[in-house]
């Protein structure tokens, strides 16, 4: 005898059948299960760009789930609108027990969660642990407070993984309790007021799957290669993890059994995402741009809106930060090492606001998450978690020499710099008359002049650092 005889399964960033904490639960405690997405109308009022690529990815996903439900008997149920009003309702009339759901741990998400569980009154919400290893308080220093610093977390939540964390919901047992549905037409993104056309990427498990064995077959080269954002170096999987097409659980259990460095060094980005969202956790105030160090909350950026659009657009005269802004653009990807010397050039070389350039990266990355690009952002900026000083400052050009030494990145991203010889390549303002004539490239002209000086800029930041500091 199961615990409920009807229950839902609220799917919202764990668009997978399989290794589902929530679903595993239900399936296992319900006679029949009913799987429910919801098109939160309060997300997508916000999204400016109908054609946004993070909703064609979700609705490529749900479609693919639609059809392995159905499949299987059953259907995936979509709904539009506010999660208070529309969860609650359907809960009513499909006369549940209960509402099995993951964790979100966005303060918007638990500030939901609460107002559902309110509106279904005698109706259970269940929620679990699942878009992450280890959840807020799991990993605690031996004070029991939260980390601050990645290194020691890192330490205390490789110590603590197992085979009991690492684990797999067997889901794929209990699938016999779907709920049995006639078929249903599954809703047109467009019904939602949103169209198709920009995703370059394959959603879904099996675009997950696709990824993954790709990187299965360069992981061992990882530690060597993540860094270079001309090689494939990486493993593409940042979006998949955010909508969960994939298990976090199947992801760091490959690595951690695997072992090498490539795998260790991979196995340690994953803790960076858990160690993320476990700060979001213990300080809700960072989504509301608070700064996770309170010293740093009264700097006062010159915010110009010139050099900001500048830098939007890619056109600041440093060769690496264009090509790596007009890549975000473009197709809403961006390497990690180009987040980070673009983040760290809006506010230690054009000195403004990190809030705006986490805006913008918001806005445009296909892979955004509240709680790694304000990490990501607040490290960049020397507010956040980073045990770096705030006078540590990203150069651009000795950046772009590093770690795109050839220039293929630059060249494939700006191609007004083809040509451009590799001696000038990394600061092209330097070429001479002569060359720039030879080659058709007019610095100022056809490729701008640098929007800062950066030796000067960074002279400036050092300055407003320190007085920012004098004010707390
Ligand atoms: C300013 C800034 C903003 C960022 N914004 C985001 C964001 O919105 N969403 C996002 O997923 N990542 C963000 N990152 C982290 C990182 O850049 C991306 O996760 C990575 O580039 C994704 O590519 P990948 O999947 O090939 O990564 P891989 O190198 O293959 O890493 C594997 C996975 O580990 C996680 N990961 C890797 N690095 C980090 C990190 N520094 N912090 C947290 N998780 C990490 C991601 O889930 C990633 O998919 C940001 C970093 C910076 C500096």
């Amino acid at each position: 005898m199961k615990r409920h005889s009807r229950a839902i399964c609220w799917l919202r960033r764990d668009l997978r059948l399989a290794d589902h904490a929530a679903l595993y639960h239900a399936l296992k405690e319900s006679e029949s299960v009913y799987c429910v997405f919801l098109f939160d109308s309060d997300i997508l009022d916000r999204l400016s760009d109908k054609q946004d690529r993070r909703v064609e990815f979700i609705w490529q996903s749900l479609l693919e789930l639609h059809e392995s439900l159905v499949k299987l008997g059953s259907a995936l149920h979509v709904l539009y609108g506010k999660a208070k009003t529309e969860i609650p309702e359907l809960a009513r009339k499909l006369d549940v027990q209960a509402v099995y759901c993951n964790r979100d741990y966005e303060p918007d998400a638990v500030r939901r969660d609460a107002a559902v569980e309110i509106a279904l009154g005698s109706i259970a919400l269940h929620r679990y642990k699942d878009q992450v290893i280890f959840e807020d308080s799991e990993i605690l220093t031996g004070s029991g407070k939260p980390y601050g610093v990645f290194t020691p977390y890192r330490n205390a939540w490789l110590k603590k993984l197992d085979d009991y964390y690492l684990g797999a919901y067997p889901v794929a047992r209990y699938l016999s309790a779907l709920a049995r549905c006639e078929p249903v037409d599954f809703p047109s993104l467009e019904s939602f007021g949103f169209s198709r056309g920009k995703l370059e990427v394959e959603a879904g498990e099996c675009g997950a799957e696709k990824v993954l064995d790709d990187f299965m077959s360069r992981i061992d080269q990882y530690h060597k290669a993540r860094d270079f954002p001309s090689l494939n170096g990486t493993s593409h999987l940042s979006v998949h993890l955010r909508f969960g097409t994939i298990s976090i659980r199947k992801l760091a259990e490959l690595a951690y059994r695997r072992g090498g460095e490539g795998a260790a060094s991979w196995l340690s980005e994953l803790a960076w995402r858990d160690f993320y969202h476990m700060l979001l956790c213990h300080h809700p105030g960072l989504a509301e741009g608070h700064a996770f160090k309170p010293q740093f909350e009264s700097i006062a950026f010159s915010n110009e809106v010139e050099k900001h659009a500048a830098w939007c657009e890619g056109r600041t005269g440093y060769p690496l930060i264009d090509a790596g802004m007009r890549r975000l653009n473009l197709t809403g990807e961006m390497h990690n090492r180009l987040r980070m010397v673009c983040a760290s050039f809006l506010v230690k070389d054009l000195h403004v606001d990190w809030r705006w350039g986490e805006k913008y990266f918001a806005a445009h990355l296909l892979d955004f998450d509240l709680a790694a690009n304000n990490g990501g952002w607040q490290w960049a900026a020397s507010t956040g978690c980073d045990a770096q000083p705030w006078f540590r400052i990203f150069n651009p050009v000795t950046q772009s020499k590093k770690f795109d030494p050839e220039g293929s990145f630059i060249r494939h991203h700006l191609p007004e710099l083809a040509n451009c010889p590799d001696r000038w390549i990394h600061e092209p303002w330097l070429m001479p008359q002569s060359d720039q004539q030879r080659l058709k490239i007019f610095i100022g002209k056809t490729y701008p002049l640098p929007v800062v000086d950066h030796a000067k800029a960074r002279v400036a930041t050092l300055a407003m650092f320190k007085e920012g500091l004098g004010k707390h």
